[in-house]
């Protein structure tokens, strides 16, 4: 698992009509370096695998040379770069679509109050606020985010009365 990958998706608006579906781009490897760090993971993995240890169970990877790819040489940089093309898949924790950040910044929608920039009323509480995909799993701190957004809530409106 690729845990801070660099490539960056993309989602847009197709129209101004709101139930319209969005245009979703995860852009997965438009940057290189996730491809190469997931490659020095694989070869990690196979020193792993030699080591006597793993060696006195028959540990191997379980991939078979007839698969697609074989246009590549078995196990070689290429071979596992076209693999990962082919059977890799984003896991769960899709975040970060609606980033929150400090006013004026031109990524950020949400400012620190979570509220959409340039919008009176409207605070947005889930995952896609979160500034980058957390490295451990995203439940938790999308609870952290919707605890804090409901004091800032509460604070609010002790403020205004
Ligand atoms: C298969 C899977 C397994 C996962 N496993 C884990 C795990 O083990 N541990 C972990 O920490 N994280 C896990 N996650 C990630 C975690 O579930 C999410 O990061 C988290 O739920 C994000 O919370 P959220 O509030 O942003 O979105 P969501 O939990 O998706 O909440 C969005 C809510 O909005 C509602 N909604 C959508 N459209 C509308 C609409 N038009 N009007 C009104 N309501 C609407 C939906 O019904 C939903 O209730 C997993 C995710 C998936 C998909």
């Amino acid at each position: 698992m690729l845990l801070q990958p660099k490539s960056i998706g993309e989602l847009t608006l197709k129209s101004v009509d709101p139930f319209d579906y969005p245009s979703i781009k995860t852009n997965q490897f438009s940057n290189e370096e996730d491809l190469n760090d997931l490659v020095s993971i694989i070869h990690l993995f196979e020193e792993f695998i030699s080591t006597k240890s793993m060696q006195s169970i028959g540990a191997d990877l379980n991939i078979s040379k007839g698969s697609f790819c074989s246009q590549h040489e078995f196990k070689s940089d290429e071979f596992w770069r076209c693999m990962l093309r082919h059977i890799s898949i984003t896991f769960c924790h899709t975040t970060s679509s609606c980033r929150m950040g400090h006013t004026g910044n031109k990524f950020a929608v949400v400012d620190l109050d979570l509220k959409v920039q340039g919008l009176d009323n409207l605070r947005v509480v889930d995952a896609s606020v979160f500034p980058s995909v957390t490295t451990g799993n995203t439940n938790v701190p999308t609870i952290a985010v919707a605890e804090k957004a409901a004091d800032m809530i509460r604070f609010d409106k002790i403020d205004k009365t």
